[in-house]
């Protein structure tokens, strides 16, 4: 990187111009991580062991990012992210590391679904798979041709097809309203986002990732919880990481040059690091200013944001329900709900929807009336939530592309800017938008760093 700034030719004035702490320098350490959720800590666990000195900094009063487990409604509930499968590599490493064990979400005994006309239909979890198979099989047909290794995300047929959304991908298809329907509703629940919005890559991605088989892509996505929970799990991490995690510490600028990089706190704190890893969301990648400016593909994907823009909510309903799901259409507030703790005197549900501005997920009335649409029997007492999106953290759930955004932007997401890194769920080959992808991310950049800082 030829770059350079004033501020790293002049390091004494600089150092003498800026207070840390009681003493008057910047603080100095080898590598700076942004971000404790998955992809920071583990690039600081990696990092640390391997000899440099990190210190990690969190704006948020925990570890975890978009993985929380919250004590609400009687229960532990994964407010963020929550299921893992050995088909995800990177995951499953830290899961044997770690000691997790995994849990299955319950098997549904009763399926909802909408009929032609909107009419509700009900049966059992056999009769869903048959309505959305052939849907499901032709629309990841071509998986393993558009993207034949999924760790090689942009390499295949996909750069020609990469501009189509899933919506359109899905009206090439000869479907009846009834399976039309509740194929667009189980892509919603997949996308977290309005179909014509999100590009079909992501469904082709998780296909080949699964090996062009869809009922493994959906359990990989959405049966096997972690057991003591992902703020468990991120804990046991964040006790491995032979560095400092500060909390409550809210980085506003990184300055960096051909040698190192200077960052801001809230506070006005500085540290200066020779490299630094940034894991923030592409959506929220902007509330830092980074000077020089970021790399063109950060800063056009940040402005156009990815497709996801969902919500999911936790449902507390009175009295012991028979375990069911139910899908409605991709329209509706709540696309997908399914029970995930069945009591003698509640059930707890979890819904997803394609858009967090159709309903307050914080409200008993909206979501009790999101579920008329299914069933008159509910009687909705609790709901917990935490609108992602609407937090300037994360300003996403997981991510989705856009039509064209994995093909255009992954591989430049991917590079570093001199000293300056790049991590997190969204830059990752394998499962972008995935825990998994998380940590492959960390793994990734911690290797990067510690072969540049060697040199
Ligand atoms: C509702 C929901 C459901 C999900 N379900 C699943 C699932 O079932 N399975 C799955 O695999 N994945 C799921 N995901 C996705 C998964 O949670 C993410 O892929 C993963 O947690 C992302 O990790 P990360 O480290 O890349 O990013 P993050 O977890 O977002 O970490 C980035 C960190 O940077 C911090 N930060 C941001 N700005 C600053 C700043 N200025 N200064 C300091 N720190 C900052 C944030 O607070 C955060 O801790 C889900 C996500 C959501 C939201």
């Amino acid at each position: 990187m030829a770059r350079s700034s004033p501020v790293f030719e002049q390091p004494k004035s600089f150092r003498a111009s800026r207070r840390w702490g009681r003493g008057y320098t910047v603080e100095t350490t080898d590598v700076v991580v942004i971000g404790a959720g998955f992809a920071g800590l583990v690039a600081a666990r990696e990092l640390g062991r391997s000899g440099h000195s990190v210190i990690v900094l969190e704006a948020r009063d925990r570890v975890g990012g978009r993985t929380w487990t919250n004590h609400a409604l009687g229960h532990d509930l994964e407010l963020g992210g929550t299921w893992v499968h050995w088909v995800q590599p990177h995951v499953w490493s830290e899961m044997t590391r770690y000691g997790r064990e995994i849990v299955r979400s319950p098997m549904a005994e009763e399926a909802y679904w909408l009929g032609a006309g909107a009419e509700v239909r009900k049966g059992t979890l056999a009769d869903f798979t048959a309505l959305i198979d052939e849907g499901q099989r032709q629309i990841i047909a071509d998986a393993l041709a558009m993207i034949p290794r999924a760790v090689d995300p942009t390499v295949g047929g996909i750069t020609e097809r990469d501009q189509l959304s899933l919506q359109q991908r899905l009206d090439e298809i000869a479907l009846d309203d009834e399976a039309r329907s509740a194929n667009e509703s189980v892509w919603v629940g997949h996308v977290n986002a309005p179909l014509n919005e999100v590009g079909l890559s992501s469904a082709l991605r998780w296909a080949s990732a699964a090996g062009g088989h869809w009922p493994l892509m959906h359990e990989a996505s959405a049966t096997y919880r972690v057991v003591g929970g992902m703020s468990g799990f991120t804990a046991a991490i964040a006790a491995d990481v032979p560095g400092d995690i500060r909390l409550n510490s809210t980085v506003t600028a990184v300055e960096h040059d051909a040698t190192c990089a200077v960052v801001s706190l809230s506070d006005g704190r500085q540290l200066r690091a020779q490299r630094v890893v940034m894991t923030l969301p592409i959506n929220a990648v902007d509330t830092i200013k980074v000077t020089p400016v970021l790399p063109d593909a950060w800063v056009r994907s940040n402005r156009e944001r990815v497709a996801s823009q969902g919500f999911k909510v936790w449902i507390k309903v009175r009295g012991r329900l028979p375990r069911f799901f139910a899908y409605a259409s991709q329209h509706h507030a709540i696309s997908v709900l399914k029970s995930e703790f069945v009591e003698d005197d509640h059930t707890i549900l979890v819904g997803f929807g394609a858009d967090h501005r159709a309903i307050d997920i914080t409200s008993v009335e909206q979501v009790n009336a999101a579920l008329g649409v299914w069933r008159d029997d509910l009687e909705v007492i609790g709901v917990a939530a935490h609108d992602w999106m609407k937090d300037p953290l994360s300003q996403n759930t997981w991510m989705t592309h856009r039509p064209s955004q994995l093909t255009r932007d992954l591989s430049e997401l991917q590079q570093a800017d001199g000293v300056l890194h790049f991590a997190g769920c969204d830059t990752a080959d394998l499962w972008g938008g995935f825990i998994d992808g998380a940590i492959e991310s960390g793994l990734r950049e911690a290797r990067l760093v510690s072969a540049s800082l060697a040199t």
